[in-house]
């Protein structure tokens, strides 16, 4: 039983599709649907993707995008390349879910859409599947294996009070499609600001993705009228106001937050449930690698649950979880340092000048954000 068709639950799927298992593949809405994200595929997790034989629409559809471009107050910026003209794609969520989801219904899963699963099935203290439905229509369907890949606010992990929001880093995110913005390149672009930050992605058909993040105190107030927001982000820049003046929002504002979640402990995680994706942590979307988490995630947590079909549960989730940090947690600490970084615009303006006398540095950061070594 998988809960959530988001990237994570749709790898997860298709692993186990592929080695016989019977899959059961729920989301609560239609597909193909979007998804408030930065649309960004690094250079690593399509890698993973192709790895795993599912790139190929990502590949024909997606822009490629060469590498990130950072700025700070006061004019700064760095314009990063990823190395050996490794490149990732930018395509829209809806589109990249809707081709993951094709590809494990075609592996054989069974997808049910238009299903709320409203909590796990607990059993003599193991996870023995989920319950579905509203009040009074409320149904158990039981699965020897559930994954929770429900997403940033995993309804399952926080019935279980396994998830929570937790007090830092507390943000929230707007984001919508915009035309005619001038001066797209082929690279994702942050930019840094005092408090928030607004992250610009090229699309196909000369759409631009602009996610505007922003902190709790901020969100208040200016979250009541979200496309206002997104247009006074623009317009107030700097350094956007001239590429924004003839762009133009062409679909309604998806709003998110608070964004971070976090599983305090992971021992926890009764037998019978493996978490997956954002269900089992999210911190900021400022480092764009939250897709390469889930994919590689959800296909990891396939693998566990290959093992307890096999094998009985013993041990599963504690390698389980070994697997994940021995994977995640460079990155993780990577992606820590970083975003303390370009929290200080002193230090993205010394990354600015390193950029010109330190080239090397650079690059090398560059590299490890779009997660290289996996490409
Ligand atoms: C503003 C922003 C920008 C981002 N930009 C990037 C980027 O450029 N690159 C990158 O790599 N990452 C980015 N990320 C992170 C990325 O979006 C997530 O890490 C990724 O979507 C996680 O995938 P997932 O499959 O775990 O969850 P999701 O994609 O959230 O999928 C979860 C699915 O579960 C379903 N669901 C939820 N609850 C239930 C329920 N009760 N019953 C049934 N179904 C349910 C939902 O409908 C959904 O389809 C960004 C995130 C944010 C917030």
């Amino acid at each position: 039983m998988i809960v959530g068709a988001g990237p994570a639950g749709c790898v997860a799927a298709t692993v186990l599709a592929r080695a016989g298992v019977r899959v059961r593949l729920l989301d609560r809405t239609t597909f193909p649907r979007h998804k408030l994200c930065g649309d960004t595929l690094n250079p690593g997790t399509l890698g993973v993707l192709r790895r795993l034989g599912l790139a190929r629409s990502a590949e024909a559809s997606g822009l490629a995008v060469h590498g990130m471009i950072v700025t700070g107050e006061g004019g700064v910026s760095v314009d990063g390349r990823y190395p050996r003209g490794l490149h990732g794609r930018s395509l829209s969520r809806r589109d990249l879910d809707w081709s993951l989801l094709q590809q494990s219904i075609g592996a054989g899963a069974v997808f049910e859409p238009g299903v709320t699963v409203r909590g796990a099935l607990v059993d003599a203290a193991r996870v023995a599947g989920v319950t579905v439905g509203g009040n009074g229509s409320a149904r158990p369907i039981p699965a020897r294996v559930t994954i929770a890949a429900d997403g940033r606010h995993s309804t399952v992990a926080f019935g279980l009070g396994l998830a929570r929001h937790p007090p830092h880093p507390r943000r929230w995110a707007v984001g919508a499609y915009f035309e005619q913005m001038r001066g797209a390149r082929a690279a994702g672009e942050m930019h840094i600001r005092r408090g928030r930050y607004i992250g610009l992605s090229p699309l196909p058909n000369g759409l631009t993705n602009v996610c505007v993040v922003v902190p709790a105190g901020a969100a208040g107030a200016e979250l009541r009228d979200p496309r206002r927001m997104l247009a006074d982000a623009l317009a107030s820049d700097p350094m956007l106001r001239e590429r924004s003046a003839e762009a133009r929002q062409v679909t309604d504002p998806l709003v998110l937050g608070p964004l971070a979640v976090e599983v305090p402990c992971p021992g926890l995680v009764p037998e019978g449930l493996l978490l997956a994706g954002d269900a089992g942590g999210f911190v900021d979307p400022m480092t764009g690698d939250g897709l390469r988490f889930a994919i590689r995630g959800g296909e990891l947590a396939g693998m566990a649950a290959l093992q307890a079909l096999e094998h009985g549960w013993s041990g599963v989730q504690a390698r389980f979880a070994s697997m994940r940090q021995r994977e995640f947690s460079a990155k993780w600490r990577f992606n820590r340092v970083l975003r303390s970084l370009v929290a200080s615009p002193t230090l993205v303006g010394a990354a600015s000048t390193g950029a010109r006398f330190a080239p090397g540095a650079v690059r090398r950061l560059i590299a490890r954000a779009g997660d290289c070594d996996l490409a």
